[in-house]
């Protein structure tokens, strides 16, 4: 092959592999808007769009993580269910437009209590679920704030049922099962209270 010859083929390998960067540039860009467009998805799928709070999956894959850290940590948390009192009522009386209304309300409320270490969702209906580190005494303390500003704001009141991991360990299925029968009890003796298991 002679030099010419030999000059010519670079010149085309050079223009074919500058051809590529730019096809391999504009693959890249499609691949991250469709990992956005992918990421917008996930956000919506992720959160009730009545309340704007996560729905029950988004929810309890943020407790694993918080209940996971606190084990490895030796950290305290649990979980608090909050449900309305007498919402069928609510509903029957002034209608499902103001209890939708309702609804977004005591959401936005729970939500002012999300911190870091604190995640709220919509467990389904007029119920709510709330994880959180701390203390069962901390846990009552949050319950009881919680109670107290619906009760303010809300438009309406709640019962919520408090358990630990002081008491139940570092399982999910039990801290949910033993929050639930302290939330009955709470319904049991009274609504507008906090119980913990
Ligand atoms: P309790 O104090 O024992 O909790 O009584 P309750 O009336 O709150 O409980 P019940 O389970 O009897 O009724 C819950 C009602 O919540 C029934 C259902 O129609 C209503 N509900 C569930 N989801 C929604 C919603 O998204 N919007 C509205 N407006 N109502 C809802
Ligand atoms: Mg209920
Ligand atoms: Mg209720």
């Amino acid at each position: 092959m002679d030099r010419k010859h030999l000059e010519t083929s670079l010149f085309e390998i050079r223009q074919l592999l500058s051809n590529l960067h730019g096809e391999v540039t504009e693959l890249e860009a499609s691949y991250s808007r469709v990992l956005s467009v992918i990421q917008n998805l996930e956000g919506v799928c992720n959160v009730d769009e009545l309340t704007g709070l996560l729905r029950r999956k988004a929810f309890f894959a943020k407790w694993r993580k918080i209940l996971d850290s606190c084990e490895k940590e030796t950290k305290t948390c649990g979980m608090l269910i909050v449900d309305i009192d007498h919402f069928k009522k609510i509903n029957d009386t002034r209608g499902h437009v103001e209890g939708d209304e309702v609804l977004k309300r005591v959401a936005g409320l729970l939500k002012n209590f999300e911190a870091s270490g604190c995640v709220v969702g919509r467990f389904g209906g007029e119920e709510f679920v709330i994880a959180a580190e701390g203390s069962e005494q901390d846990l009552l303390i949050l319950g009881e704030s919680v109670r107290r500003q619906v009760e303010r704001f809300g438009g309406c009141s709640i019962s919520v049922g408090v358990a630990s991991s002081e008491r139940q360990g570092y399982d999910s299925e039990r801290l949910l099962s033993e929050a639930d029968k302290a939330l009955y009890a709470a319904k049991h003796a009274g609504r507008n209270q906090v119980k913990a298991a």
